[in-house]
């Protein structure tokens, strides 16, 4: 008589992590230590493409809990005041090779979802306790669905974002959600969520976001004093630090840019639409500036500066909500259609862009979609624009590059 085999006697997929990667101290005082710029934005890509996560390493070595969320919004507030270390994984950039993450999902799918499975196939989010994804995309609703089954005993939750942001059962709706997510971390090993705790963390999250808003101001006002690639790597590296430390990485990066002299360029002036999930390389960032383009506005690592301040005063779940709710951010992943034209002209207005580059990443349907929206309004109020696809482990830009500075020159000679 054939047996049943049962489904826990099937061994987990995921291997033992691989050795290696950088080696940080506990407490992460590696950040007191950088002195310039130069330092700071060297060690910060040293941290971001370690796939390793050496910074998460140091914070659970001595039992800390760290929180893995995937892309886009999350409230990691929640998770901060609970004693976790919120971490956004965003996919492995050039780092990993995909050997067995092509198997469960299908070729025409995005990369940041293929390579946040290779990262756990292959044992790398071992020293994750938990992990959650908001729910953006198809993409992302059935990686949590695999995550839960390659990586069992570790708590996966799925965070319902709302879709209608007009309806007086919103904020209701999500100040329910948040208090779900509260109470699966609880149960992956944080502490007990108390008024006091997230209040304190409002106040944290409040510096950092005003910091990096400081830091992309700085960018648009003077953007020939820092590249689009170390502006990016100086905040992106705050999601894999505790916020603390993110907070003195960028005073101390703000203060020694005022010491820092570069020559202007008669570059032009670019947003960036489309890059809010998956991250383009590094390497097609430092192609954007090559061929002549001040990046002065963009959508990369708006989970760091999503909102401005969180007020203290209320309920503090219920402020977190109204805090996504009620601010206005026109992204892919959010449902907001008939404002998207108009945000996207604003964007163009309040950063003094002379054009726009759409960057999205392959396969993704949430960016190609508001292309068309965006296209619509930039072609009424003229506003010239390009569209290049990327993907996390492109290497040759020849083509990309004969597009942008075929862009750039009708821009400074129209
Ligand atoms: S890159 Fe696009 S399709 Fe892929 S997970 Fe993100 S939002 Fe979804």
């Amino acid at each position: 008589m054939a047996r049943l085999i049962p489904l826990n006697a099937v061994p987990p997929v995921a291997e033992p992590a691989p050795a290696g990667g950088m080696e940080l101290s506990d407490d992460l005082a590696e950040v007191s230590r950088l002195g310039t710029v130069e330092e700071m934005v060297a060690w910060a890509r040293e941290v971001v493409q370690d796939p390793t996560f050496p910074t998460v390493r140091a914070w659970t070595r001595s039992g800390r809990k760290a929180v893995a969320f995937f892309p886009v919004y999350t409230p990691q507030e929640i998770a901060h005041a609970m004693g976790m270390l919120p971490v956004l994984v965003q996919g492995a950039g050039e780092s990993i090779d995909i050997t067995r993450a092509d198997a469960p999902l299908g070729s025409f799918l995005c990369s940041v979802s293929k390579s946040t499975l290779e990262l756990a196939l292959t044992g790398r989010l071992d020293p994750f306790s938990a992990f959650v994804f908001p729910y953006i995309c198809d993409v992302s609703r059935n990686l949590e669905g695999i995550f839960s089954r390659v990586l069992p005993g570790r708590p996966t939750h799925m965070l319902h974002l709302p879709q209608n942001f007009t309806s007086k059962a919103t904020v209701p709706y999500l100040t329910h959600e948040y208090g779900r997510l509260a109470r699966q971390l609880e149960a992956a090993g944080g502490t007990p969520l108390t008024p006091e705790a997230l209040r304190h963390s409002f106040s944290v999250f409040n510096e950092n976001r005003a910091l990096v808003r400081e830091l992309v101001e700085r960018k648009r006002r003077e953007p020939w004093v820092l590249s689009a690639t170390e502006a990016y790597l100086l905040v992106r590296v705050g999601n894999f630090l505790p916020r603390e430390r993110h907070i003195e990485l960028l005073q101390k990066a703000l203060s020694a840019l005022d010491g820092r002299s570069r020559s202007r360029k008669d570059s032009v002036r670019v947003a960036i639409v489309g890059p809010f999930c998956e991250q383009p390389t590094l390497d097609l960032l430092d192609l954007l500036e090559e061929v002549g383009c001040y990046v002065v506005e963009d959508e990369l690592q708006m989970l760091l500066r999503w909102y401005r301040e969180v007020p203290s005063t209320g309920d503090p779940l219920t402020e977190l909500a109204r805090a996504y709710v009620e601010n206005p951010v026109d992204l892919g992943v959010r449902a907001t259609p008939t404002t998207k034209g108009a945000a996207v002209l604003e964007r163009v207005r309040r950063s003094g862009a002379q054009g726009v580059i759409f960057l999205t990443a392959k396969f993704c349907e949430p960016a190609l979609e508001d292309v068309v929206l965006y296209r619509r309004a930039l072609d009424e109020a003229k506003v010239p624009y390009l569209h290049l696809e990327f993907e996390e482990r492109s290497s040759a830009y020849e083509q990309s590059r004969l597009q942008l500075e075929t862009f750039v020159e009708s821009i400074l000679f129209e």
